[in-house]
């Protein structure tokens, strides 16, 4: 009869009674809030599109979505897009296949550049009022290739004092990175600059144009999992949300530490939110105990 049981919970006609279950196992409070909670995602490649299927099999509640790209053929060695889509905005595609997936996750798509001037503003509306109900979302992420790109993220969440995480792979596709930033309280996308820009070289070298980089579906999931299990932590309030998570495939090395602001971080809202956060001592929010 016991296994009778067990194989019901199993066979359960409700694909969320499995992560239900993670309330009954002491791990989150009320994990149904899920559907309450809206995360913005910025480039739909090898680690964005993953993220976003990640949390659409999750629950989420609404997602905003942007990428200026099409879907190619030679995008075929990562994870998500399938040939078919070959020609398709990223975000049709994406917006297409997780509705299928599930239909009760709210999706908009935005196929832009976020850089240009005439798309900022809407982009950052998007930021303070894109939640499930006019307010601002409740984490922004970035899954983008290019400093530019970076920069325009830092920038937005800075002004709105909005929590965002960073990603990335390398160009060898051997490594990547996962980073939260919390506004004033950990180091901006500025605070450190890249090692290229830092040590006064050519900052389009961090992304080279007509060099070909190497890409593995392995290496970009493993960092959309690590993305999304810290997303995860974040919203639903559960386990340690990392600062900065790195991977290191040859080694199978994970290093993890916390960074702390720059004061002379050349973003002047970056320094303005530090002084706010040091003023504020009862702000503070409490620190991860593995950091
Ligand atoms: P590759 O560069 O190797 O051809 P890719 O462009 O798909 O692949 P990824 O690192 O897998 O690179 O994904 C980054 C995604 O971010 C791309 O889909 C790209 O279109 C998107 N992206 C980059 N910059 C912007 C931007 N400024 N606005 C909107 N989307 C962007
Ligand atoms: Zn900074």
């Amino acid at each position: 009869q016991k296994i009778q049981e067990m194989s019901q919970e199993v066979h359960d006609d409700n694909p969320y009674s499995r992560l239900m279950a993670l309330k009954r196992m002491g791990v989150v409070e009320n994990y149904t809030e899920i559907r309450n909670f809206t995360v913005l995602i910025v480039g739909l490649g090898g680690i964005g599109s993953v993220a976003a299927e990640m949390l659409t099999r999750c629950g989420i509640g609404k997602l905003i979505l942007f990428d200026y790209d099409k879907v190619e053929l030679a995008n075929m060695n990562r994870l998500f897009f399938r040939p078919d889509q070959a020609g398709l905005s990223k975000v049709e595609a994406a917006k297409q296949t997780l509705l299928e997936i599930n239909p009760d996750v709210e999706i908009d798509a935005f196929s832009y550049n976020i850089c240009t001037m005439d798309n900022y503003d809407h982009f950052i509306q998007q930021i303070s009022t894109g939640g499930k109900n006019g307010e601002a979302v409740n984490l922004v992420l970035a899954c983008v290739d290019n400093y530019a790109a970076r920069i325009t993220m830092n920038r937005a969440c800075g002004d709105l004092n909005q929590v965002w995480m960073e990603s990335g792979v390398s160009e060898d596709a051997m490594s990547g990175h996962i980073q939260t930033i919390y506004p004033g309280e950990t180091a901006c996308f500025e605070c450190a600059p890249p090692y290229v820009v830092a040590s006064g070289g050519d900052e389009h070298e961090i992304k080279r144009e007509g060099v070909c980089a190497a890409s593995l579906p392995t290496t970009m999931g493993v960092v959309a999992g690590l993305l999304i299990q810290n997303t995860l932590k974040y919203l639903l309030r559960f386990g340690n949300v990392t600062y900065y998570l790195g991977y290191s495939s040859k080694t199978d090395y994970f290093p993890n530490y916390m960074m702390s602001p720059n004061p002379e971080c050349p973003f002047r809202r970056c320094v303005e939110m530090q002084k706010v956060y040091n003023e504020n001592p009862e702000k503070k929010r409490v620190k991860p105990e593995n950091t």
